[in-house]
Order: structure tokens, then sequence, then C-alpha cells
């Protein structure tokens, strides 16, 4: 052990600067993660290809991805629990997105990026998901049979004249789970449970299928209208098959809600998971996910519109739909009605 006072001085200036060294390393190891990303996504489309090719050559981060059904990546999430290799999940809905975060399935994450890039009322406030697309739910109406003031308003579609004339898929899907979310906020629950009871009297067959479902069956005639997602509708218009744009054919769009509160609007989103090996590649790739670039390929692979305003959709059938008034609710605010929507609904026998 050093004794005298110079050598003393000297063993704790070296002590000192190896701490230093220390802390000043610490960061940067922490930052230093493998440079992989393990991504679950509810997405698989042809466009995600160049996206994803895209963050691994300007980062050098390579993705493992795992593609499944949103409700079965939320599954395989739970049971994984801690030992859970995912860093990012990507699934479409909010209310989804809130039952993940309810679950404790995400950590939030601070990003100056993001939260200059993503719309506030497209993100949860505390960061634990963000929307990186946005798709409306919208009224699809049979041009022979009805007239688009008949089916103006989601409203509307629980007015006698339009009995025998609903489609829709399930009461227990989160678009209709997240719409009604959104009516009970505007409308307040008793009304939005006598809307649900009225829709359920007008309904030209019990509720089954897709979206797609609804949209051909409104061109056969077999219900006047009904409840899609946009991005439905813009697939068929794209479609290679002469069968599928002649079902668009026969079928107009409207905005609903234009005079009052607005379009339901929705989002696909992600969030970084609470167990997530990588957090920081995690949060690298959300931040890359919000570029002008990748925008553009996230929001075409599904027809949907980029979540940041300064990103172009180089979709012109998409484009072909037009501007119109969404509903500003915050996204983050349907989560919190969305037990009460379905309550809601099984109470009205919404099936
Ligand atoms: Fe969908």
């Amino acid at each position: 052990m050093p004794t005298d006072p110079a050598r003393r001085c000297l063993a704790t200036v070296l002590r000192r600067a190896a701490l230093t060294a220390l802390f000043a390393v610490a960061p940067t190891l922490h930052a230093a993660e493998e440079p992989v990303l393990n991504l679950y996504s509810a997405r698989h489309y042809q466009t995600d290809e160049a996206l994803y090719a895209n963050f691994t050559r300007a980062t050098g981060i390579r993705i493992n991805r795992i593609e499944a059904g949103d409700d079965q990546l939320l599954e395989r999430i739970r049971t994984e629990a801690a030992q859970s290799p995912a860093d990012v999940l990507l699934i479409v809905d909010a209310a989804r997105l809130w039952s993940a975060q309810q679950q404790g399935l995400f950590r939030p994450v601070k990003s100056a990026v993001l939260a200059e890039r993503i719309p506030a009322a497209l993100r949860d406030p505390a960061g634990h998901w963000f929307g990186f697309s946005s798709r409306a739910r919208v009224i699809v109406y049979n041009k022979a049979a009805v007239k688009p003031t008949e089916v103006a308003t989601y409203e509307s579609l629980a007015d006698t004249r339009n009995k025998g004339r609903v489609c829709t898929r399930s009461g227990s899907h989160p678009y209709n789970l997240s719409l009604v979310a959104a009516l009970i906020e505007h409308l307040g629950e008793p009304a939005t449970e006598t809307w649900a009871r009225g829709v359920v009297a007008n309904m030209a067959r019990t509720p089954r299928g897709g979206d797609t479902d609804q949209i051909k069956a409104v061109a056969a005639g077999e219900c006047g209208a009904a409840l899609t997602n946009t991005y439905y509708y813009v697939r068929l218009m794209r479609s290679t098959k002469p069968e599928e744009r002649e079902w668009v054919a026969k079928v107009g769009l409207v905005w609903p809600d234009q005079a009052r509160f607005g379009t339901h609007l929705n989002v696909a989103g992600a969030g970084v998971l609470k167990h997530a090996p990588h957090p920081d590649n995690a949060r690298r790739f959300l931040e890359y996910l919000a570029s002008d670039e990748a925008q553009g390929y996230f929001a075409n692979g599904n027809n949907e519109w980029p979540a940041v305003k300064s990103a172009v959709a180089t979709n012109p059938e998409l484009a072909s739909l037009g501007t119109f008034k969404a509903d500003p609710l915050p996204i983050a605010t349907l989560g919190r009605n969305t037990p009460a929507a379905q309550k809601l609904l099984d109470r009205a026998g919404w099936k």
C-alpha cells in the first residue's frame, strides 16, 4: 500500500480516473447492443421488405421477424413473459394497443423525434405506443338501392328507414369496439346503446365475415349498407381481379358525420416491449418508422395514410378518395371506453 502523501495522492487520482473512465464507458456499453432487432408484427405486405431492408442498411441492425395475427402475438408475448425475445410489437387498432398497454406489455419510450413527428392524437401520451399509419371507418352503400344521404352518419344506420339493410362484422371485433368507444365519448353511453339496438334491429343478416365480406355483400345487394375500414375498399379498387373491382363500382363510400364530430379514425401502431432485450435498437426502429421514407412504405403497404403530416403517400387510388373531416378524438381515449363498448354491444345483442 502506498504510504507517502505523493504516492497516496497519485493512487487517488488513478482511482478517480479509473472510476471516471468506467462511468464514461458504462453508457456506451449499454448503448452498444448487439445489432439485432426482434420484431413481432401483425403486418405482412410486400412493401415491408423494402421498409426493413432500408433500416438495416442505414443502421446495420438486423431484423428478425415473427409474423402472426394480432391476437396470437399478444398471447405469445404474455406466455413468454420476461423471457420474451420481442423488442417491438406492431399491431392494428387502438383497442388492441390499449389492451396491450393495460396488460403491461409495453415500456414507455421517450423520443424527441417521435414526439415531434407523430401527431399527439395518434400516440399514447406516456409513449407506450405510437400510431404510424391511419385508416378511417366508413360506410359503404349499394348505389342502386340506397341514397348516400340515407347513410350520412353512423347514427343513420339505426334509422328505421334502413331496416333490413345493415351488414356488419362481429360486435366483439376491435374495429367495431373502437368505433363504439368513440360514439360513447360523443353521444354518451345511453344514446350509444339505443343506437346499437337500432343497428341490430336493422341488420340484414347475423354479423359474420370481415370488412371485405361486407363490401361484397353490399355490392351483391344482400345488404344496403355496411361499415368498413378504408383500406379494404382501396385494396379492392387496386385488385387485379376484375370481379373485385366490379364490387367497388357497385358501392358508394360516405365519410360519416362530416357535419358533426367527423369520421372515426384509427391507427396501426407499435410499441417497445417491457422485456425488450434491445430497447435502444427498438427506439431507433420506431424513429425510423416515423421518417418520411419509411412512412411512405409503411402506409402504402396497406393503403393507409401516413401518420406523419410531411410524408407523402404515392397511392393514386387512396388519393382518389379525397379528403374528409376526421374525428379529432385522441386515439388513446378510445381504449378507456373499450370495456364499456363491449358490454354495451353484448347488451344490445350485436353478436
Ligand atoms: Fe384489418
